[in-house]
């Protein structure tokens, strides 16, 4: 492993996810939505998250900038960061599967939206959210740099600190004690931890 074989599977891993959304992201241009809740707030959060997990990471891939925050690569940590991108592209995929329709990339209730709570959903409330996450680990892991590699932890995680509380309610407000219900057997991130 090297540091440009890193970076390769970073641009991979990238490439990989937008193949995977592309067909759900069509498809939801065409579904009718019932309730939208896609503020100027939420356009800001999106924004974080691309920058963290897409502009960042690319300006370093391209042009190494910015090397005052570099540090020593290590072949181990990125290794792991590839295994970690493979999961999170693994539950990516099922995850999109799960949800079908009812996916947006904002809060929004589509016309005939369904409650999921099967599959990965059985386990836990944002398995989305989740696969993000450990995409911004595998950053962190794959690129030797204080900057470009933690940029997608900080972008997605504002993205997540300022939205999860918000969906849940809107969720609460159209499910209502379906989703109280749910709330009470399933963790948000991990099974049985977050
Ligand atoms: N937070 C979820 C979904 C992310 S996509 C996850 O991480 O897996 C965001 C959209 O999914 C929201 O607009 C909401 O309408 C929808 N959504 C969230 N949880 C859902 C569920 N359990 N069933 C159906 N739709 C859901």
């Amino acid at each position: 492993m090297t540091l440009t074989i890193a970076k390769t599977i970073l641009v991979i891993g990238a490439v990989a996810w937008f193949i995977i959304r592309w067909p759900h992201q069509r498809r939801s241009w065409k579904t009718k939505t019932r309730l939208d809740r896609r503020t100027t707030r939420e356009k800001i959060l999106l924004t974080c998250s691309f920058t963290g997990l897409g502009i960042i990471p690319f300006i370093y891939v391209v042009s190494g900038r910015p090397h005052f925050s570099d540090y020593p690569f290590q072949p181990v940590m990125a290794w792991l960061g590839a295994i970690i991108f493979a999961v999170a592209l693994w539950l990516f995929y099922r995850v999109h599967k799960e949800l079908g329709r009812n996916w947006s990339d904002s809060l929004e209730v589509r016309e005939q939206h369904k409650l999921v709570t099967d599959g990965l959903y059985r386990h836990v409330r944002h398995p989305m959210y989740t696969a993000f996450f450990l995409w911004a680990v595998a950053q962190a892991l794959l690129l030797p740099n204080w900057i470009a590699g933690p940029a997608g932890l900080v972008g997605f995680g504002t993205l997540f600190l300022f939205r999860v509380g918000r969906e849940e309610q809107m969720m609460l407000d159209n499910f209502g004690d379906d989703y109280r219900e749910y709330m009470r057997r399933t963790a948000r991130l991990i099974p049985g931890i977050y």
